[in-house]
């Protein structure tokens, strides 16, 4: 089972990897979410690497929110490692897994089975419409920014880890189907607040698990970005 294996490999034991599958809620994505992904996979095949850009750019909007937040409440940042507001990249070449974890707001349970199972932007939802009825839907794709499921260009499924202030530490898993699972995590609160998105990488986008692939692509899509990323490699 890919689901267990995956768990393992980021950390959990068998038994809580087991826990995670008998315990986990399935639901399935809305439609427009298995369309969106279609026109990923159909349409961004030769462009995979803007997956970073987008997981980023995610990072940095749930860091913004945060800082927001702690403007007007200071203890909503936390203390020590937890108040610095950052983004780690993680390399795991053993185990073909890239983790990029930001300090940001994070996802209650019931935000991320609406952020990441539905479509709520009319945006998205208008360029749904738009890109069935056209022939060309590169131009279109270059408009939109097409988001967290471009993942699936280069994963072939995703660990979703995520605490919020409002909530226990959720785990979301999915491999790209038509569902997804949610558990509590039974590791408890390992994250203090922010998200980790663990990428399983498809054996065809290994060069995603080069460091200095990895690199560059920092560097091209943090530009714009006002919080330091820092990139890890684990030993092999
Ligand atoms: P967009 O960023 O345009 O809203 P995405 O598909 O990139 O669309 O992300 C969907 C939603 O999932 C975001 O609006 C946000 O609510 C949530 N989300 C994604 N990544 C993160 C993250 N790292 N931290 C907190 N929330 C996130
Ligand atoms: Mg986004």
């Amino acid at each position: 089972d890919v689901t267990t294996t995956n768990l393992e490999s980021d950390g959990y034991t068998e038994a809580e990897a087991k826990l995670i599958e008998e315990k986990g809620e399935k639901f399935t994505f809305q439609t427009e979410v298995n369309k969106l992904m279609n026109i990923i996979i159909n349409s961004l095949y030769s462009k995979k690497e803007i997956f970073l850009r987008e997981l980023i750019s995610n990072a940095s909007d749930a860091l913004d929110k945060i800082r927001f937040l702690g403007l007007t409440n200071p203890s909503l940042l936390g203390e020590g490692e937890q108040s610095k507001l950052d983004v780690h990249i993680k390399i795991d070449k053993e185990n073909n897994v890239l983790h990029i974890t930001d300090k940001g707001v994070g996802m209650t349970k019931d935000e991320l089975i609406k952020n990441l199972g539905t479509i709520a932007q009319s945006g998205t939802k208008e360029f749904i419409q738009k890109v069935s009825e056209s022939s060309d839907s590169s131009n279109l794709i270059g408009q939109f920014g097409v988001g967290f499921y471009s993942l699936f260009l280069v994963a072939d499924s995703v660990v979703v880890t995520s605490k919020s202030n409002d909530d226990d530490q959720y785990i979301w898993t999915s491999d790209s189907q038509s569902q997804f699972t949610i558990a509590k995590d039974p590791k408890g609160n390992t994250l203090g607040r922010g998200t980790r998105i663990s990428l399983h990488i498809k054996e065809d986008s290994k060069e995603f698990l080069e460091q200095q692939t990895i690199r560059e692509l920092v560097k091209k899509y943090s530009q714009f970005i006002n919080f330091p990323i820092f990139l890890y490699t684990s030993e092999e």
